[in-house]
């Protein structure tokens, strides 16, 4: 951690380090070409050569490296990774001492002050996701930072680095006690099977809790629901746990079946009870039209982008004609939680494809409640960006 490189930002882009925007992006940058290794520490300044922030260098989406300090004094060594850890961990002291809830976030990223890192937490093992090879040169001190800060049984990671834009396959192993998986933990009294050692994803998104325990709790009594993009079938779980009449889950990814009736069964709910269906969102819609299938509460919480071998979605282009096939086949009266993770439009904007959509539906509609990121995930005012979640619960008139 030693040297550093100068990385010149252009004016334009000054006043935002200026006001604590963490991310440097390529087109803010002068002389790219002074970019050599990921992980290397660079600081960034103005065209006249005037300090604005120190970070380090990784490539993550279009990212090209974050800013850790604005503070040219601070340096970026072992003691500033203990120092944002343990801030981090004491932030979420209630989440440690809730034992409903043994599943939570205890680092996010530009949030908590390191810019492509996350920590997770899963009933005493942390899983330590990697999002660049910049911020994955830093294991040993994050590693020995998180020891330090917290006891526990085992710690796992995940690396997703940008550059190959996916996961990369390893044995995601770190230190400590091996897990036994699938690892049993809970949410609101709610068991979660859930693989540190099993790919990209562990099972469940846990920046989803609020959203889940609401359908649970007001939405699912005597309710038929349809779970559109389901996975392992979480929003399902819960809204059986509330008292649906029945749920449907469809997701495209054959192994989403058994992930499923595995998540219900550790809940002592019978599957069979249940529809589970391996078939495309959008070929789902027509049958369900071509059947007159009509749903009280319809959930639709899809990729930001995803390819199926019929129809690529992308959130920013096709929300509104999603929200369109949904409305189709839900109940007058009826409820849509529309959410979406893409961090490439906003809530105005979301709820502009809300008002379109019931528009153009020629239906009215009512905003019950919205929902964004849980306090576990920590966000950032000077980052908006990383405030990406937005969950709208919407009555069809
Ligand atoms: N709602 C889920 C998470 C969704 S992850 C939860 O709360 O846990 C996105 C899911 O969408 C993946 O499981 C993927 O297999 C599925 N998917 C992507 N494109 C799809 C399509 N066209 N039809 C059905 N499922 C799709």
């Amino acid at each position: 951690m030693s040297g550093k490189t100068i990385v010149k930002i252009k004016n334009k882009y000054r006043t935002d380090y200026k006001s604590g925007y963490p991310l440097i992006t390529k087109e803010a940058i002068l002389n790219v070409e002074v970019l050599k290794t990921e992980g290397e520490i660079i600081h960034i300044v103005d065209e006249q050569g005037q300090f604005l922030g120190k970070g380090y260098y990784g490539l993550q989406n279009k990212g090209y490296g974050w800013v850790l300090s604005f503070n040219k004094n601070e340096e970026i060594d072992q003691s500033f990774f203990e120092e944002k850890i343990a801030a981090a961990v004491s932030l979420r002291k209630q989440f440690y001492e809730n034992t409903e809830t043994t599943a939570f976030r205890v680092f996010n990223g530009a949030g908590d002050g390191i810019g492509g890192l996350t920590i997770d937490y899963f009933a005493g093992y942390y899983l330590v996701t990697w999002y660049s090879k910049g911020i994955y040169s830093f294991k040993d001190e994050v590693i020995h930072a998180l020891e330090k800060t917290v006891s526990y049984k085992g710690i796992y990671e995940k690396k997703r680095f940008a550059d190959t834009g996916q996961y990369v396959e390893d044995d995601d192993f770190v230190k400590g006690e091996r897990g036994e998986f699938p690892m049993i933990v809970k949410e609101n009294g709610v068991n979660f099977a859930i693989y540190l050692n099993d790919g990209a994803m562990t099972g469940v998104f846990l920046d989803q809790r609020e959203v889940r325990k609401a359908i649970r709790d007001r939405y699912s009594d005597g309710k038929t629901v349809l779970n559109t993009f389901s996975y392992t079938g979480a929003f399902s779980v819960f809204a059986a746990l509330g008292g649906a009449a029945k749920t449907t889950s469809v997701d495209l990814a054959n192994r989403s079946k058994a992930k499923t009736i595995e998540q219900f069964s550790i809940n002592d709910i019978d599957f069979e009870a249940q529809d589970i269906i391996v078939d495309d969102v959008f070929q789902y819609f027509k049958y369900a039209v071509r059947k007159q299938l009509a749903f009280d509460l319809v959930i639709l919480d899809p990729p930001s982008f995803a390819r199926s071998k019929k129809v690529t979605f992308s959130a920013a282009k096709d929300y509104k004609n999603l929200l369109k096939e949904a409305i189709a086949i839900t109940e007058n009266g009826g409820v849509i939680v529309a959410s979406t993770n893409s961090n490439a439009f906003g809530m105005k904007k979301f709820k502009g494809f809300i008002n379109s959509a019931f528009k153009e539906s020629g239906t009215n509609y009512q905003i019950l409640e919205e929902f964004s990121l849980p306090e576990d995930f920590r966000t950032s005012k000077d980052f908006k960006e990383g405030n990406y979640l937005k969950v709208v619960f919407i009555r069809k008139a």
